[in-house]
């Protein structure tokens, strides 16, 4: 067996692999993926005998020498989970794939599918889509669950705990249900100013004859802003957006370990990503700009997960610069760099808009953080249920389109409950950031003033938090910004603006 440190280079080298592989089929520079073989090349780094080997190396250390080596345990036995169920997963992606909706006379594949959803200007074609969609769709909902079981089981019998919830605190340090609790009252506080700002942007961006509830068919369509398309062109998106880094004090055109990848491909995903292969020293951001305000922001939140990767300290263990136990933190990062978009100065600088266009289409944002706020903490809320309920039940959608539905004023349908379902309460990462970054936005407004969004102060501030990587849970920054972890004053006042 591998020594910890042995199990570490090697697995950075696996990281670097997968990661370049992964890289190129996404940018459509490769048009088949070669992940199998290279899970093939490593297949001796997840083994039990080396997991035991990890257990037992962390259980005798303490400090940061044990989360570090804890951190390499949870990451053998996903891996050891991940390669026993990678045949059926890749089955069940490949079917997903080559599966159709009918549309129009046209057969489309499923992903066309969804991606149209977010495009098509007619109300009754989304409608009619979304529908066609779900059904196909739902039609995998049997082999969603058993894939979900079997992962669920193998899980547990690796680290010996049976119970979801439990299993899943223990690996990301945290209380998934104080942390629900929390958002879930933050959510209820902020009902009343969330219901007229929904109000006035569904009526803008779906028009007044749309249905009092629209279905979840139209939420890509509300996430793009379509109306503002003429203010946030495709080709300004990179200029504004690095002038509004170099504002806080990033070069980041010039980060040298930063590859920016903003080309136009056919083949290449229009998702905004970041893969950070080897942190610091080889991080890639990759867009692919299609009009409209989401592009800015996609473009923000993705340089936020880059600056981070490439700004750790180089002398940090490769365990404290690449993994973690979870997204809390990086996604702080990525949040507080797109806040920049949510502050109505930066639309007046950018676009040259007056002081009342700028307020109100910064609102726009703030309404579609809102509405994914809301959506994040009900399914956090209906994953807890889910899973308590699991040994009994298998799994069901009881309560999953109810508690979408009641939080968001948009009606999910209860057959997506399984496509919609993240493994290990990825979810409940996502929250964790939300209360994180608007703790963090007080905070640098505290130091840099209402200036903070352009304030060179800020960009000091976040390269300290940066060189620690990875290292710190999400929890520990509240500590070192002066906040308790589950305090949401500030992302209460941000959402009820
Ligand atoms: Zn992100």
């Amino acid at each position: 067996m591998r020594t910890p440190d042995e199990f570490e280079a090697r697995l950075r080298e696996y990281v670097v692999e997968r990661s370049e592989e992964g890289r190129a089929v996404r940018v459509g520079e490769k048009e088949s993926s070669e992940q199998a073989a290279i899970v093939e090349r490593y297949a001796d780094l997840f083994s039990r005998p080396q997991l035991e080997t990890l257990r037992g190396a962390a259980e005798a250390e303490t400090g940061d020498g044990r989360e570090r080596l804890e951190r390499l345990q949870l990451t053998c036995e996903e891996g050891i989970v991940d390669a026993q169920l990678t045949v059926q997963e890749d089955e069940l992606q490949n079917d997903l794939l080559a599966a159709r909706v009918d549309w129009r006379g046209d057969e489309i594949p499923l992903r066309t599918a969804q991606a149209q959803l977010a495009v098509l200007p007619e109300y009754a074609d989304r409608e009619a889509l979304g529908a066609a969609q779900t059904a196909v769709s739902a039609s995998f909902n049997e082999r969603r669950r058993e894939l979900l079981t079997a992962r669920a089981d193998l899980d547990a019998e690796l680290a010996g705990e049976p119970d979801a919830v439990a299993r899943i605190d223990a690996a990301k340090n945290v209380s998934h249900r104080a942390i629900h609790a929390a958002v879930a009252e933050a959510s209820r506080a902020t009902t009343a100013a969330w219901e007229p700002l929904r109000e006035w942007w569904l009526d803008r961006l779906l028009g007044a004859d749309r249905d009092a509830r629209p279905t979840s068919a139209h939420v890509g369509w509300l996430r793009r802003l379509s109306p503002l398309a003429d203010t946030y062109t495709k080709e300004c998106c990179v200029p504004v957006c690095t002038a509004t880094l170099r504002a806080i004090g990033f070069a980041i055109e010039d980060e040298k370990s930063i590859h920016l990848d903003l080309d136009d491909r056919p083949q290449k995903s229009p998702r905004a990503c970041v893969i950070a292969s080897d942190p610091p020293f080889v991080v890639h951001l990759i867009t692919r700009a299609q009009g409209g305000m989401h592009d800015y922001g996609a473009f923000l939140h993705e340089a936020g997960h880059a600056l981070h990767y490439a700004g750790c300290d180089p002398s940090l263990p490769y365990t404290f610069r690449a993994i973690s136990r979870d997204h809390a933190l990086t996604e702080i990062y990525s949040y507080i760099v797109e806040a920049l978009s949510r502050e109505p100065g930066w639309h007046a600088q950018h676009f040259g808009l007056s002081a009342a266009e700028a307020e109100q289409n910064a609102q726009a944002a703030t309404f579609t953080e809102a509405l994914l706020f809301r959506r994040y903490t009900a399914k956090l809320g209906y994953e807890i249920a889910f899973w308590d309920r699991f040994a009994d039940d298998g799994g069901t959608a009881a309560g999953y389109a109810e508690a979408l539905t009641e939080a968001t004023g948009i009606r999910y349908p209860a057959e997506n409950y399984l496509s919609d379902m993240d493994a290990g309460f990825y979810s409940a990462d996502y929250l964790r950031a939300w209360v994180r970054a608007a703790q963090l936005r007080e905070h640098l407004r505290d130091q840099a003033g209402d200036d903070w969004w352009r304030s060179p102060a800020t960009g000091d501030q976040l390269r300290e938090l940066f060189r620690e990587g990875c290292q710190p849970s999400s929890e520990e920054i509240a500590g070192r910004i002066g906040f308790d972890p589950l305090d949401t004053g500030p992302l209460r006042a941000e959402l009820s603006v």
